[in-house]
């Protein structure tokens, strides 16, 4: 029977069953995790249930992704979140989750949330850039976990689907988290860093029921992220969704419209087809890369 991870207790793994609207505590067969080391939250398994509340797992099915941070499998959606004001909204940090998720094979999906905050000037500049993400091929949600505005959407896109939180502090994370869900305590990644010490189990990420289906992970994914970490400087031009159309005809396949004649993604910028604070941020998240594999040179050297 097919089941998913949502939880780890050192050996102990909860496993829900869809068929039956149920988990069971798990173990995993010894020859298994051998074979191919850890399972993790998010895991898809195949179970064998041993009595009413308890199963062994006898294998696990191919992993479609993995996010680091939370350490979760198979994510199908990240919500990146932030707020205009109370914190200022900073697109750079938007842009370099948004890029960090998508490398990591993870759809993400953009929140602007605290909009109950807004003058109507500043909802109408939110609006505008709002569009600039939606025009980029990202769903873009706007909502308020104060006044309930954009949760049904929130809800709907979460629906089946297995989901984490992620975004900087204080822009309404664990808000939003339980008003998906009342009662749930959204767990901060510093916590689990310090007390990481000595007792892992405590601290695993665990994947909460939405009561409208699907799953959301109740630690928040990628507060700060280093992208040199795991990107290559020529992986950014297909992480930002808007260029892609252009970036086939550019004259060199392997341009990176940064300083090539004839740059069809330049001449999308300089005609407005794509936002210019989205290719300043390319630039500077380039720039940025190109410095870590620097670094990482020198220090081999
Ligand atoms: P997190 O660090 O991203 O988890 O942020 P929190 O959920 O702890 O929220 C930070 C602060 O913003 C808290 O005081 C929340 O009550 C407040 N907050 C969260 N969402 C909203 C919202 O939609 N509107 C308003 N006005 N405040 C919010
Ligand atoms: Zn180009």
């Amino acid at each position: 029977m097919e089941g998913l991870v949502i939880r780890k207790a050192g050996p102990v793994l909860e496993v829900f069953l869809p068929e039956k609207g149920k988990t069971l505590l798990c173990r995993a067969r010894i020859k298994l995790i051998k074979r191919k080391g850890p399972i993790l939250v998010g895991d898809r398994v195949q179970v064998r249930p041993l009595s009413e509340n308890e199963g062994l797992i006898e294998s696990v099915l191919p992993r479609k992704s993995y996010l680091p941070q939370p350490a979760v499998a198979n994510v199908d959606r990240a919500f990146v979140v932030f707020s205009y004001r109370k914190p200022d909204l900073q697109l750079l940090a938007l842009d370099t989750l948004l890029v960090a998720v998508e490398a990591h094979e993870v759809e993400p999906v953009v929140v602007f949330n605290k909009v109950d905050l807004l003058t109507e000037e500043e909802r109408s500049a939110l609006e505008k850039t709002a569009s600039v993400y939606r025009d980029a091929g990202y769903e873009v949600l706007l909502t308020s976990a104060v006044t309930g505005e954009g949760l049904p959407e929130l809800q709907a896109a979460m629906k089946d689907r297995v989901s984490v939180l992620a975004g900087p502090s204080g822009v309404g994370k664990s808000r939003l988290l339980n008003a998906l869900i009342p009662g749930a305590q959204l767990r901060t990644g510093e916590v689990s860093e310090k007390t990481g010490r000595g007792r892992h189990t405590t601290t695993e990420t665990t994947l909460l029921a939405l009561p409208g289906g699907g799953f959301v992970a109740d630690t928040p994914g990628f507060s700060r992220v280093e992208i040199g970490d795991f990107l290559e400087p020529e992986d950014l031009r297909d992480l930002f969704p808007e260029f892609r159309p252009f970036a086939e005809q550019c004259r060199f396949p392997d341009c990176t419209h940064l300083v090539e004649p004839d740059c069809a993604v330049r001449e999308a910028v300089a005609k407005g087809e794509i936002a210019p604070f989205r290719y300043d941020h390319y630039r500077v998240l380039f720039l940025k890369l190109q410095e870590a594999r620097e670094r990482r040179y020198r220090r081999r050297r």
